[in-house]
């Protein structure tokens, strides 16, 4: 089960798409937090602003430090991110 509550999640979206599944992710290359739409492949940079989104696609860059090749990995347990603060806390499940 995703670590994200879709309910609260998609309050601040304007659309929304039943299959829908929102994970919480870090960046493999400078460790920041992110929410990716796992059904269309978009991706959440910025907690208070949902227009900050960015598609990912074999030419997306980092959003957040422009390298070319990274890779977001989603954080499947609320023990990997024990005491950190990720940004996106008015989500959780
Ligand atoms: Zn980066």
């Amino acid at each position: 089960m995703s670590l994200i509550n879709k309910e609260k999640f998609e309050k601040n979206k304007d659309y929304e798409f039943k299959e829908s599944v929102y994970e919480l992710c870090k960046t493999d290359c400078c460790g920041k937090f992110c929410i990716k739409d796992s059904k269309i492949l978009e991706l959440f940079i910025n907690p208070k602003d949902f227009n900050e989104v960015i598609l990912i696609n074999k030419d997306a860059k980092c959003p957040f430090c422009g390298v070319d090749k990274f890779k977001i990995v989603e954080i499947k347990d609320f023990n990997e991110i024990q005491n950190v603060k990720t940004g996106w806390e008015a989500y959780y499940n």
